[in-house]
């Protein structure tokens, strides 16, 4: 929820603290929201993220008895909460019901021959035919670190690259 528009470094340097503060969904109301738009304020958007953030932490206690749900549609009703973040919060409470599609995830899958689509919700319709069921939340992390490592943006290192024997786009 706090990570559009910024960077990963900028949102844990940020969580570090506010992780020690806020501890359950109530903390995030008890305080002004003034508050927490202060200890938000270097993810930008901070109005706006502080807003879904206190929205959010309502609907836990009102609807779920506190707790984060598991349920894809469940978490993309909370606010702030689109079908990425759902997908990465189900997935990492044990019950993934999609494939989360970040930038990494389309680039590759692109580039792997995985999909012809650029829609984020086309991408992972094609992913889920391919990838088996209980797959589906690891597969994201290993494109995303084969990204982040090996096949970069700008520069894919196809002559390091484990699958390039595989790969559709390997430049060696
Ligand atoms: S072979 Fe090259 S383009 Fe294909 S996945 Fe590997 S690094 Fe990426």
């Amino acid at each position: 929820m706090l990570s559009a528009q910024t960077t990963d470094v900028n949102v844990n340097r940020v969580t570090e603290r506010l992780f020690r503060k806020y501890r359950r969904p109530e903390d995030y109301l008890a305080v002004p929201a003034e508050e927490l738009e202060r200890d938000i304020y270097a993810t930008g958007f901070f109005r706006q993220k502080a807003r879904a953030l206190r929205g959010t932490m309502q609907m836990l206690l009102e609807e779920f008895d506190g707790e984060v749900p598991t349920d894809l549609d469940e978490l993309d009703r909370l606010p702030g909460v689109a079908r990425k973040t759902a997908n990465v919060v189900a997935a990492e409470l044990g019950n993934p019901q999609g494939i989360v599609v970040d930038t990494h995830v389309r680039r590759l899958s692109q580039r792997l021959g995985l999909t012809r689509n650029e829609d984020p919700v086309k991408i992972e319709r094609d992913l889920q035919r391919l990838v088996p069921r209980d797959q589906w939340g690891l597969f994201p992390h290993l494109l995303i670190w084969h990204g982040r490592r090996v096949c970069e943006a700008r520069r894919p290192r196809c002559e390091d690259c484990a699958v390039n024997d595989l790969c559709p786009s390997s430049r060696v």
